[in-house]
């Protein structure tokens, strides 16, 4: 019988790596082909919870292999600027690397490459899969939101000629409600920035694909997800089908659980009295953010569980431990002994959402975070720093109501005072409606989207016709043709669901 692979081309680093790596699981317990991760280094070393990872499933015993492509070397100017800077050079280098991978594999093993599938900044890996005549996937790791503004992108980019944050108007983009212009995402605020035309051109080709793979579930985003598939976010083309495949969680993690103290001193507080805060890969806080940040939660009286990281000043996007005697305020880990634990670093954070002492997470809206947090049911109090995360926690708050609004200054200094901190941990933590109003969605909402991943579920029925294209062949089905069925099939998954 013809052995049959798919292959990927995840972004690295854990933000988008990880769920890439969490549907080729989920896609090999469904069908008998092998999937193969073609594996980019950005060029900072990978931490050993990643190494781990990567290790935990190759061993696995589940049908994938991880495959290193070689290492690009990045001018250090442009390596010191963070991976934004410079990921397109990064990514156009990796061509021939891809090329040659996918075509060992075909020669060496007479295996069919079925299709590629690709991280949604590695567009440019489309020209690769046309000149090897597969099919080419994105795997969209963020929301529906997102997706609809980049797909609306070159549209928007000839309505709206000025910078956004000089826009007198809302932005519109099918299938949301107007978006104030300063929640843009941090990429597409500077025109003048490379970033900005990358996404531009990023939300053209996507209409060159096969099929985009989102990892969002149909009940959570129904209008964008609606107004993505039926096509009005790219007239005039045809919309590629879309599969909402998620949430894509790493459930099984066991080293979680293994972080010395922390979960056994959650053990010691009451059911859901413990508000948790942490700010995803990149987030930092310097020393006059941290102060506010101390006495907010100090008089607030809330129990809390706080992840305390530092900006780097060798490297923008990494933060560094932070020093709790240098940042915190005289006496603030005396006065908050018992009630109140400041971690200086990484945190389990899956482990600690899944531990019934924890009642609300203080989070910055990182797509994965947010997918985290419903699973559990834990409510959002919303504070965005960067990326798409203003947009993730606008969208939270004023169409899904599963987020309390922190009140930022986006056009001031962005501080957040010890004062609006307060309020934001009270609304959050104590019987105000509106906490009130957000944690009983929260929790239906965490419901559904435990509900869509299961056998019968949205994201399941997704996942099925994924898991069948490779069987289709090397003739695929024309793009309109699926794109029709696609539709269909989401506008029915959806109406079983609203
Ligand atoms: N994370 C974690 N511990 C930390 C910070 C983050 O385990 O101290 C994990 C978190 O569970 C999530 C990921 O890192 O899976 C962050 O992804 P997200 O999309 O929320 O934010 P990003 O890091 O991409 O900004």
């Amino acid at each position: 019988m013809e052995e049959v692979t798919l292959a990927f081309l995840p972004l690295p680093g854990k933000g988008h790596l990880t769920s890439a790596v969490e549907l080729a699981k989920r896609l090999v317990k469904q069908k008998p082909f092998s999937i193969t991760i073609l594996m980019m280094r950005f060029p900072e070393p990978d931490t050993d919870a990643y190494i781990a990872y990567i290790k935990s499933v190759a061993a696995s015993g589940l049908n994938i292999r991880f495959v290193d492509l070689p290492t690009i070397q990045i001018p250090p100017s442009l390596e010191s600027q963070g991976p934004l800077t410079f990921l397109p050079l990064f990514i156009e280098s990796h061509k021939p690397l891809v090329k040659d991978a996918i075509t060992k594999i075909r020669a060496s093993t007479k295996t069919r490459v079925a299709a590629l599938i690709i991280d949604f900044f590695v567009t440019t890996m489309i020209d690769v899969t046309m000149e090897l005549g597969i099919p080419a996937y994105i795997y969209f790791p963020s929301g529906t939101d997102l997706l609809a503004l980049m797909l609306y992108l070159p549209i928007l980019h000839t309505q709206i000629p000025c910078e956004f944050h000089e826009y007198q108007g809302e932005i519109e983009i099918p299938g949301m409600q107007p978006l104030p212009p300063n929640i843009m995402p941090t990429a597409v605020m500077n025109k003048k920035k490379e970033m900005y035309t990358w996404f531009v051109h990023h939300g053209r080709r996507f209409r060159e694909t096969q099929g985009i793979i989102i990892n969002t579930f149909a009940k959570l985003q129904p209008t964008a997800l609606e107004a993505v598939a039926d096509g009005r976010c790219l007239p005039d083309h045809a919309t590629p089908p879309i599969y909402p495949v998620g949430p894509l969680i790493r459930l099984d993690d066991k080293s979680q659980s293994k972080s010395s103290g922390l979960i056994e001193w959650l053990d010691q507080q009451p059911h859901a009295s413990v508000v948790f805060l942490c700010f995803g890969s990149m987030g930092a806080f310097a020393p006059p953010q941290v102060k506010e940040m101390a006495l907010g939660l100090e008089k607030s009286g809330h129990r809390f569980l706080w992840s305390l990281r530092c900006p780097s000043s060798e490297n923008p996007t990494m933060p560094v431990d932070a020093h709790l005697d240098q940042v915190l305020p005289d006496g603030f880990l005396d006065r908050t002994k018992g009630w109140g634990l400041v971690w200086p670093s990484w945190v389990p954070q899956i482990a600690i959402l899944a531990h019934p002492a924890v009642g609300g997470f203080v989070s910055h809206c990182g797509w994965n975070s947010i997918l985290e947090s419903l699973w559990f049911g834990v409510p959002i109090l919303a504070w965005p720093l960067y990326a798409e995360q203003r947009l993730n926690a606008f969208q939270l708050v004023k169409d899904y109501g599963l987020a309390v609004e922190l009140r930022l200054d986006f056009d001031g200094d962005g501080l957040v005072s010890a004062e609006e901190l307060e309020r934001g941990v009270r609304c959050l933590m104590e019987d105000s409606e509106e906490g009130m109003k957000v944690r009983k969605r929260m929790k239906e909402m965490g419901e559904a989207s435990r509900n869509s991943v299961k056998d019968g579920g949205s994201s399941f029925a997704s996942l099925e016709r994924l898991a069948d294209l490779p069987s289709h062949g090397s003739t695929f089905p024309k793009t309109d043709e699926i794109a029709r069925k696609s539709c269909d099939r989401c506008m029915r998954i959806l109406t079983n669901h609203t």
